[in-house]
Parts: C-alpha cells; structure tokens; sequence
C-alpha cells in the first residue's frame, strides 16, 4: 500500500533472462543523474569544508585526466589524446569552478548539487548558442562534471560503493566493468534496458550469480527509485511492485528450482562422463581471481578460460608484469595440478578501458579488439606473456591466443612467446618450457583454415559467443537483434563441425568456451559433435555434468547425425530438447 493508501499499480517488462534466480527489492537507479544528487544542507562553519572536497576531487580529476591522456598517446598517438585537451580546459575554467564555489557559500548546499545545477546552467547555455564550436564544449563539460562528481563519491570507478542497503540495481546499461564492481552484498540483482545473452555484462552477472534481465528496452525509465520490483532472471522478467499472490508463485517455484540445484551440486565429486563410458573435461570460465573458490566448489576439472582483461578492466588502466604474474600464480597455485588457460588481454568490443573509450572506433567488434590490439603493442603483449611464463613454474599454465582470424597471427604471437621465453630464460626465471599453446576459434576464418592453425598450436578452444555474432553478423550484445541470435544455426554448428574435424585430424583437443557450453540443453549436441572439453560459468557446472551423465555417447552422436540434416536453428534446437525430456527431464525444470 502506498502513503496515498492506493494500491500501486503493477506492472511487467520482458526482456531477456540472463543469469537465473529472482531477487525482489527496492529499486536503485544508476545512470539517471538527476536522481543519484545527494541534496544536503551545509552549516555555514563547514562550508571551507565543503569547499576543500572540490578541490580534492579537481586535483583527482585533473590527475586522472592527465594520465588518461598520457596513456593514450603511448597507444594510439598524440591526435588521439589531444582530445582530452578539451576537457582539461573546461576543468581549468575559473568561471565554472567559481559558480559552483559562490553556489556553495551563497545558497549553504552541498558540492555535489552546486556541481549539478552549475553544469545544467552551463549546458543549458551553450546550448542555445547556435555554434558548432560551442556545442561541442557541451559534451567536454558534461564529461569533466561526470568525473568530479564520481571523484566527490571518493570512488573514481564505482558508482554502486555508497549504496547501504540490499537492492536490485536498475539502469540503462551496466559496463562490464561496473559489473564486475558489484558487490553481492549491496546487488539483489540487476535489470537493464540494453544488452543481451552473451553480452560481458550478463558473463559477468552469471559469475557472480547474481540474477540479471537485460534487453528491458526502456523499462529503467518506468521505474522509480524505491518501487519494490521483483526480477526473474530465468523467464526474463521485471515485475514492478509485484502482488502477494505473484510473490509466492515467484517464492514457490524459486525454491523449487534451488532444490533440483542443490541435488546437482552433490555431483561435484562425479566425473563428467557419459552412461556408456565416455569422459570429457568439464572446465569453468573465469573473470577475477576471487572466483577460484567457486570453481573448486562446483567441482570443475580446471579453468578453460580465464578472461585475464578482467584485471585490467576493475583497474581501468594497464596492469603490469608484476602485478599480473602475482594473480596469475596465485591462481594457478590455488588449482594445481588443475590447468588454468589464461586467455591473453581480450580487451575492445564491450570491454574498453577509458582510453579506448576516447577513441571510440564506429565499429569495435569489427575494430581493433583482442590479438590485434596485443600484436599492435607488442611491448605490452610480451609483458603478458612473461607474466604468463613466469606463473607456469608454479602450477598447470595453458596460453590461449583470442579472435585469431588468420595463420599470420598465431604465427607472430608463438614469435613473441619464443622472445618472451628467451628473455626469461636468459634472466633466470623457471617457467614451464612445454607450455600448451591454444587459440579461439571464434571467427568463421579461423573455423574454415582450422587445419593450417591446428600446425601451430596444441589445442582450440571454441568460443561461440563470437562465432555466432560474426557468423550471422548478429550483435551479442543488441538485445533488438536478439532474436537472430541463434548458436543451433546450421551455418554455425557446421563451423564448429570444420573446426572439430581439424583439430582432431592434427591430434589436438578442442573445447567450447563460448555459453553455448553452459546450456544443458546443448551439451549431447556437443558431446555428439566431439568435443573434448567444455568450459561454463562455475555454477553452471553441474547443470552440464547432468547432461553429460545422463546420456550415452552414442545417442549424442545420433542427435548430432539428425542435427546435421536440420534446416533452422529452432528445429535443431527442438530435437536437442527433445532427447533432454527423454533421458534428463528435470534439467528442463531449471
Ligand atoms: C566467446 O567469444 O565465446 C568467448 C568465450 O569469449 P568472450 O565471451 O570473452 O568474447
Ligand atoms: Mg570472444
């Protein structure tokens, strides 16, 4: 009942369920800025207080802006970082920092809301001004007040750290990054209007398990702060101040779901292996090294994919060799013998650092992403790479090579490793000379030359979230082009086929990385096709271990033989459903 006494209405938004659960809570909007203004009133003897916090969060600022820019000009040259000239003019403005001073003293309000209603007044002005000029000094003021107000939170990159109560967190879009900041404690769960399955955002929402809905289109502008919303993160839904009734329904069927869950996890001990024999390698995919203990618990045989950018990611800047061969060993050390694939820096797409931000390309799944950043700096790429070496002495240390489209590339990076080793080995430093070596197979070139890559490496590993995007020229992470987002599409799975059939011609492994891997619906489709290894979200360990148990090796192959004759994603998919409803049916319940 609201304070009027009227029943708040409630209301529903579909969009697209990425990590399960359902959570229910009070909203807390981010991104909407007018809402997040702290709005207090200063005492007149602390307002030189007040004051000394501007200045505080204008020296970070202007450091921060200067390092940025002295970043990037190393990476991508001096006209990249001129840009941020721009905006050390708005910082260094003595009008604008003066308003907000005199608002401060004259009206007795906090920095926070002096900041706000300057910049509105500033913005508001140049504006009306009919000047190209002019107008684009709007964006740079914008852009410097939105630093100096995160500055004034004392917490550069995380909007959320100030939240003090449980809540489900809803915007319009959560980075990546911001994503990996959550903190289980403070997000109930989260609900967007952007983005979709495969997007990093819901990665990183399922490695947290935190139950997320993505794709909402404008549901972030319906809901105000404080409504109680519930979210369901398995059907895709955001119900605004759900009723009694529908809470319970929501409570019953969650606790169901958590029991069929809890069952599975006691296979933690089993082996990944099929009714008539058959192993495979059930791995986890990995983002920070806080997620160790989650991949023993679930009971994963190693880590398939470690996303290493996630480190550079919650710092927002480079991080270096030290710093690196620290995590990556105590990783390593921490899940010895287990392998741990560390995947070399997969930055750009929808992971940038503020650097790359800056320089923003118009299309940068298309751009300079992955390996071609990494063989575009190769200082910093062989700084990785020693870092890599370094933390092979102290367990089971695989490379991977990511977005590799062509022989040209594997080529120079396995030149890069062998300087690398030569360096290290010249200093002293023991590293594991029989290193594997494997890459992703994550482009349609790369699937279709497979058999000249496989000469150069020991293993793939399929990383179909990208495979499909690029397949279909399907956005992963553009939720209005969702539904096109197929990985059962006949022209992927014969890509993966092509790949599978290389790697095992030239005696190597091959896994699946990509979250088709983690969809037990997939997993026979995929035992049937040959792959040797899948690496899902630690949770989704068990899901997929089911499956695995629950089916023979030789009805997998005979899904995979029907699945090859299918002429659309939906009909491959239904037989795939179909032999889970006949051997596994609660997996369907999940
Ligand atoms: C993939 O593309 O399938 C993959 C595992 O890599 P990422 O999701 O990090 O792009
Ligand atoms: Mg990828």
């Amino acid at each position: 009942m609201s304070s009027s006494g009227q029943v708040p209405s409630v209301s529903t938004f579909q969009g697209i369920g990425v990590s399960p659960g359902v959570a229910y809570g009070p909203v807390h909007l981010l991104g909407g800025e007018t809402l997040r203004i702290a709005d207090r009133e200063i005492a007149a003897d602390k307002i030189a207080e007040e004051i000394a916090r501007l200045e505080k969060a204008l020296i970070e600022t202007r450091a921060q802006i200067v390092k940025l820019q002295r970043d990037l000009a190393s990476q991508t040259g001096a006209a990249n970082a001129s840009i941020l000239d721009a905006h050390l003019m708005a910082l260094d403005d003595p009008a604008f920092v003066g308003d907000i001073v005199q608002y401060v003293r004259t009206r007795q309000r906090n920095v926070e809301r002096a900041l706000h209603d300057v910049t509105s007044r500033y913005v508001e002005a140049l504006e009306k001004v009919d000047d190209a000029y002019l107008s684009e000094r709007v964006a740079d003021i914008r852009d410097v007040a939105r630093r100096i107000a995160k500055n004034l939170e004392g917490d550069s990159d995380n909007a959320l750290e100030g939240l003090a109560h449980r809540h489900v967190l809803v915007a319009s879009d959560l980075s990546p990054s911001e994503t990996a900041g959550l903190r289980k404690d403070m997000a109930l769960g989260f609900a967007t209007d952007l983005g979709s399955a495969t997007s990093h955002t819901a990665v990183m929402a399922r490695a947290l398990e935190i139950p997320a809905v993505v794709g909402l289109h404008n549901a972030s502008r319906k809901v105000q702060p404080g409504d109680q919303v519930l979210i369901d993160g398995n059907k895709g839904l955001l119900v605004v101040n759900p009723s009694s009734e529908m809470l319970e329904r929501y409570g019953a069927e969650n606790e169901a779901r958590q029991s069929i869950r809890k069952e599975l996890a006691t296979l933690s001990r089993e082996p990944a292996e099929t009714r008539d024999g058959h192993r495979i390698v059930l791995s986890a995919n990995m983002e920070t090294p806080d997620e160790v203990e989650a991949v023993l618990r679930y009971g994963a045989q190693g880590v398939g994919l470690f996303r290493s950018e996630y480190l550079y990611l919650l710092r927002q800047t480079m991080v270096g060799e030290e710093e690196q061969a620290r995590v990556y060993r105590e990783v390593a050390a921490a899940l010895k013998p287990a392998p741990v694939i560390i995947r070399t820096l997969d930055l750009g797409g929808d992971k940038l650092l503020p650097q790359q931000e800056f320089a923003r390309e118009v299309n940068p799944f298309l751009g300079c992403r992955s390996i071609r950043l990494s063989l575009l700096y190769p200082d910093s790429f062989k700084c990785q790479l020693r870092a890599i070496l370094r933390a092979s002495a102290d367990g089971n240390v695989k490379i991977m090579y990511p977005m590799i489209g062509n022989e040209g590339e594997v080529v120079r990076a396995n030149e890069l490793l062998e300087e690398a080793k030569l360096e290290l080995e010249k200093e002293g430093v023991p590293f594991d000379r029989d290193i594997e070596v494997g890459i992703m197979i994550e482009v349609p070139s790369a699937a279709l030359t497979a058999a000249a890559l496989a000469e150069h490496v020991d293993f793939f590993s399929i990383g179909t979230n990208d495979l499909v995007q690029y397949t279909l020229a399907v956005d992963r992470v553009n939720e209005s082009v969702a539904y096109l987002y197929e990985p059962t599409h006949p022209a992927v799975l014969e890509l993966m086929r092509r790949a599978i059939e290389a790697a095992h011609r030239h005696k190597r492994w091959v896994g699946v990385c990509g979250e088709m891997a983690a969809d037990p619906m997939l997993t026979m489709l995929l035992l049937g096709m040959g792959v040797d290894e899948l690496s899902v979200a630690p949770s989704a360990v068990p899901a997929v271990k089911e499956a695995v148990r629950s089916v023979t090796l030789a009805q997998a192959r005979a899904l995979a033989d029907t699945v090859r004759e299918c002429r659309s994603a939906t009909e491959a998919l239904a037989y795939c459903r179909r032999l889970v409803r006949e051997v596994a049916p609660t997996l369907l319940e999940l």
